[in-house]
């Protein structure tokens, strides 16, 4: 489904950021990776702070073009394709979850759900339908017309988790979306995306620094030195 070849990934450091010389001003994050996740599984990729995880995650999904190498999803060559056939794909068949949730904040919760919809042309009723069908799925009855500032993180993230399902999309990628969550309202948000995932059979690459992920993660790989390992072998 996702096949990274030979995938080298670099920042260039701004002045105040060059650590040692002038000569130090590249920051290498990945490096002649390869990986490829080909089932509907829930894929856990584990990895120290700073270790890359988000940069990886930005570059397999579309959203920042690595230094070499080639990011497929399916047979599709991501950064072949223009910025529009690429934002495409990305409405179509990617969700995101993020540790910020970054909800539209002038949005109610039920249209920030919907809005995708919107994105997608699909009809006015099959939206509503879809958009009732995950705030019901996701435990937000009763809060659909609430605002984000209205609601506390943990709704916050059933929002974004509702409205990166409502799509039904191929591949869910979510940065640490527990990450700003206490250990309770962390362990609900997550327990909830695993049985989401079971229902949908969809696949979701889940990247954290939190080994509690571990016990449900069916693949589960670490970034490390610059590099993808699975967690088996390490
Ligand atoms: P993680 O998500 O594992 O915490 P990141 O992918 O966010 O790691 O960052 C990896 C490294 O790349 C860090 O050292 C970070 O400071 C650096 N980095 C991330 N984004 C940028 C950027 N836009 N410009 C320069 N350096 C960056
Ligand atoms: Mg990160």
């Amino acid at each position: 489904m996702i096949t990274v070849k030979n995938l080298t990934k670099s920042y260039t450091l701004n002045e105040s950021q060059q650590l040692v010389t002038p000569a130090d001003h590249q920051s290498l994050i990945l490096q002649n990776v390869d990986w490829t996740i080909s089932e509907k599984k829930f894929v856990a990729l584990f990895g120290k702070s700073g270790s890359g995880k988000s940069t990886f995650l930005n570059v397999i999904s579309g959203i920042d073009k690595p230094d070499a190498g080639k990011v497929f999803f399916n047979d599709v060559d991501l950064y072949s394709l223009t910025d529009f056939e690429l934002s495409q794909i990305r409405l179509r068949y990617f969700g995101f979850i993020f540790q910020t949730f970054n909800l539209i904040s002038t949005l109610t919760a039920q249209e920030n759900i919907e809005y995708p919809l919107v994105l997608l042309h699909i009809p006015p009723k099959e939206r509503k339908q879809r958009t009732q069908h995950y705030i019901n799925a996701v435990g937000l009855e009763g809060f659909e017309n609430k605002m984000p500032s209205q609601l506390s993180g943990g709704q916050r993230q059933r929002v974004a988790i509702a409205r990166a399902l409502v799509k039904d999309p191929k591949i869910i990628f979510a940065d640490e979306p527990t990450a700003n969550l206490d250990e309770k309202t962390a362990d609900e948000v997550l327990k909830l995306l695993v049985d989401l995932q079971h229902q949908n059979k969809s696949t979701i690459i889940y990247v954290t620094h939190d080994q509690d992920v571990m016990r449900y993660a069916e693949k589960r790989y670490l970034l490390t030195h610059r590099q993808i390992k699975d967690y088996a072998n390490v």
